[in-house]
């Protein structure tokens, strides 16, 4: 086996559960022909004095990452046995989360958070989605996944498909693994019923990470309509709404409910999940078009609403993005808060990495909305199907701040 020669302050960390070694904190890689050092190769992790520390997948060369660390045992073998006590684990947790068969769409296995770095599963009711980050996770695959089928089949998965990245532009590739493939998916999230559509959507389908938030909100906006003395319905403003998760919720509500999103596809699946749950469409509005320019447009005919939902896509990809990131949310949240009524609550989300919670707060603050009246009632993150180590502070990527 390849091993993997690293720094004292990377024992550090694997000991204190981080699931990365970085480049720069590796000394010496060896390899052998039969043990050749390349991305998706099983290696030892050892320390200078030539102790065994740990075992890992070695990344691409390229990467600023060298190893995704998957025990700090060092009488543990990272082998199929291992990737399947790691799923077990994982559905363990689940089945205690999810008993009440409310909630039929979920994430299995949470890659880093469940100590399988780089492999993520959700689920969509008989349907599982495996979703690997990178190319030596790819490669790891057929050694590690070998035992996979029977612990989900035993929870009633009748199909695993495989989600590759897409290229830009291009549609994902997806394979099956085991049973017939499939392409839409009716599943439901606390009772409420949706469309998924595994071939064309994003991710794996779903962006099941916002799910709790997405029934707070429903809840948010019940309260608002059971409280006016003329029962008016509550005006909601979606942007980013993708395939209407907050949209199908708020209208469950009682809001009247404007969806915004740039692609027209995901409107589509919306309708189908409107009129699933028995909502009409026709009620509430859908527009294809840009946040930025629907949210100046409308300060413009000053139109208001009482709830405005934000959940973009991810501003920064990367580090040094991070500040331009902040100047897009600063914008957005004042465009936002532009168009909130009177009393009006706003909900903001962010879903980069490379912003933290305190940095969020920063585009949220009165300087940002260039107003003084607001206040952070509730910040959420991700939820207990979304777990996170403490030390990997990448795995809590979601924020949702509510303001009114
Ligand atoms: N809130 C959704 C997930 C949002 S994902 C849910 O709960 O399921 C982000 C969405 O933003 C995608 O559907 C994408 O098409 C859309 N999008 C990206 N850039 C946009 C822009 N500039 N204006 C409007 N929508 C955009």
């Amino acid at each position: 086996m390849a091993a993997v020669t690293v720094s004292r302050q990377a024992i550090d960390t694997i000991r204190r559960g981080h699931p990365w070694i970085y480049r720069s904190n590796v000394v010496h890689i060896s390899a052998s022909s039969s043990a050749p050092n390349t991305a998706g190769a099983i290696v030892q992790i050892l320390d200078q004095e030539k102790r065994r520390v740990g075992a890992g997948v070695l990344d691409l060369a390229s990467s600023p990452l060298a190893v995704r660390v998957w025990t700090s045992d060092p009488d543990e073998t990272l082998d199929a046995r291992l990737f399947r006590a790691r799923l077990e684990a994982a559905i363990g947790i689940r089945r205690r989360l999810f008993d009440d068969r409310e909630t039929t769409a979920y994430r299995l296995l949470n890659g880093e958070g469940d100590r399988a770095p780089a492999f993520v599963v959700d689920r969509y009711a008989d349907v599982a989605v495996l979703r690997m980050d990178g190319q030596a996770a790819e490669s790891v695959a057929a050694t590690l996944l070998r035992d996979i089928e029977s612990p989900l089949r035993a929870i009633g998965v009748a199909t695993l498909l495989s989600r590759g990245v897409p290229e830009k532009g291009k549609p994902p590739i997806v394979t099956p693994i085991f049973g017939p493939i499939r392409e839409k998916v009716e599943v439901r999230e606390h009772g409420v019923p949706f469309l998924v559509d595994l071939v064309r959507g994003q991710k794996t389908g779903a962006f099941l990470d916002q799910r709790e938030n997405r029934r707070r909100i429903g809840e948010l906006i019940k309260r608002r309509v059971g409280s006016s003395s003329s029962a008016t319905p509550a005006r909601v403003l979606n942007l980013f709404s993708y395939t209407g998760g907050f949209s199908v919720r708020a209208a469950l509500a009682g809001g009247i409910v404007t969806s915004v999103d740039v692609a027209a596809a995901a409107h589509a699946t919306a309708q189908e999940s409107f009129r699933l749950a028995s909502i009409d469409p026709r009620a509430h509005a859908f527009s294809t078009a840009d946040a930025f320019q629907f949210l100046e447009r409308a300060a413009k005919e000053e139109k208001t609403w009482d709830v405005v939902i934000s959940d973009p896509p991810s501003f920064a990809p990367n580090a040094q993005s991070k500040p331009k990131a902040i100047a897009a949310y600063r914008a957005l949240h004042r465009a936002c808060v532009n168009v909130l009524a009177p009393h009006g609550t706003f909900v903001a989300a962010s879903c980069s990495s490379h912003i933290s919670a305190e940095d969020f707060m920063t585009t949220l603050d009165d300087a940002s909305l260039g107003r003084s009246d607001l206040r952070v009632l509730e910040l959420h993150g991700p939820p207990a199907d979304h777990p996170t180590l403490p030390t990997f502070f990448e795995g809590r990527y979601l924020k949702l701040a509510i303001l009114e």
